[in-house]
């Protein structure tokens, strides 16, 4: 049998649900013709989906920095402080995090992302205060936030173990983890650009730990820092192996690295060919994770729309606020009519969906579509400007 028959029989595999290994997915993410592994993974997706495969879902919320000022320093990171940096560091206090959530709800987000660095005096009880605080003045709000890195850290702080911290944060509002902090999992790739995060495997344990007990996550891929394809796939296959025992990550969220006013400056970003082949390999490869998503932040609205037919299901989140990415050089920004639009021209209804997936608003008739002006996309320019409130309400499309 020829290199390409096998290549052939591979995919069509794939195709039909069977599981591939990770030098099979290598392969495939390497050598298949593009528009070949597009059409396999879509054909997943929709068998996936069947009976709503016409559908592709966003979702409203805000991202609510809440620090900059971090230990950790990592390397591809644009947006942090560290501690004795006065001028650039900041944090922002609890009535200005309370008129942030205020701001979601009255624009229809429906879920919040505390996300910020790893502040040396934030521990288990920051985390607790905030987010009752949070649900108590609006429970309504779904809390989708954190990541294995900030469990780690705050655990340390406090001199507790991650699973009391992670029980902890759960009763006190916490409803998913966001996955952050995953970045790559493979040693090599993570050590030269996340020198003093904790290890991919200490990552993964603590998500482990996470859904043990009853916490769901998503996952995400930082690409384009240097890391090679093999890499890349070992990084899906250390998800899947956990994914196998605890089902517990509900998407997989590829996102390109942003070249800008970082300690990576000049490392070549992963292309938008690379990304679109990740997206397919990822639906095919993922084969017990139910959510895909297009993150168009950091591709650019074109791709998230194309990469519905390369396997996804969902274009993320339309972000009342985004700093971190921004930072290091992501401009691409839309608002809902514009996602609605491109999910139209993608062949696929739009649909709102919720943290959990579950469609709250089917946008099936154009003449029903929301009229709602405010909804301007814009990058915030909160962690520029030290933490003061930006003026107008403006909304950026992100993971
Ligand atoms: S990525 Fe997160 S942990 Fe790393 S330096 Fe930036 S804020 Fe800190």
């Amino acid at each position: 049998m020829t290199e390409k028959a096998d290549l052939q029989s591979v995919l069509d595999r794939a195709a039909a649900g069977g599981r591939i290994t990770p030098e099979e997915a290598l392969v495939l993410y390497r050598d298949a013709p593009l528009h070949a592994l597009g059409a396999a993974a879509d054909a997943v997706r929709r068998r996936k989906y069947a009976g709503i495969e016409h559908i592709a879902t966003y979702i409203i919320e805000r991202n609510i920095n809440y620090t900059n000022v971090c230990v950790t320093a990592c390397k591809f990171c644009a947006f942090y402080a560290a501690p004795k940096d006065t001028e650039k560091g900041w944090t922002r206090d609890l009535d200005d995090i309370l008129r942030r959530c205020a701001e979601t709800v009255e624009l229809g987000g429906t879920q919040i992302m505390f996300q910020g660095g790893h502040h040396p005096d934030y521990g288990v009880e920051y985390y607790e205060k905030h987010f009752k605080a949070i649900k108590d003045a609006f429970p309504q709000l779904v809390i989708h936030s954190l990541g294995a890195s900030e469990v780690e850290h705050m655990a340390r702080i406090s001199g507790v173990s991650v699973e009391e911290a992670i029980t902890r944060i759960h009763e006190a509002g916490l409803d998913s983890f966001a996955g952050a902090g995953a970045e790559l999992l493979p040693e090599r790739p993570r050590k030269a650009i996340a020198p003093l995060k904790e290890s991919g495997e200490r990552w993964l344990e603590i998500m482990e730990t996470a859904h043990r007990l009853g916490v769901e996550s998503t996952s995400t891929m930082l690409m384009g820092t240097g890391e090679t394809n093999a890499e890349r796939i070992e990084h899906l296959r250390m998800i899947r192996d956990v994914q196998d025992r605890t089902g517990g990550f509900r998407a997989f969220i590829p996102y390109t690295y942003q070249p800008e006013n970082n300690h990576l400056k000049g490392r070549t970003q992963a292309t938008l060919f690379e990304y679109l082949r990740m997206i397919a390999i990822a639906r095919l490869f993922l084969d017990n994770v139910q959510h895909i998503q297009g993150s168009w932040l950091t591709t650019g609205k074109e791709v998230g729309q194309l990469s519905l037919h390369y396997g996804a299901d969902d274009l993320g989140s339309i972000m009342l606020e985004e700093n971190v990415v921004s930072s290091a050089g992501a401009r691409h920004r839309s608002n809902r009519l514009e996602i609605i639009d491109l999910i139209r021209k993608a062949g696929r209804v739009p649909a709102q969906r919720a943290t959990t997936y579950e469609h709250l608003v089917v946008h099936d008739d154009p003449a029903n579509d929301p009229v709602d002006d405010r909804v301007v996309s814009h990058i915030s320019s909160t962690a520029i400007e030290g933490g003061t409130a930006h003026p107008e309400l403006k909304l950026l499309a992100s993971n």
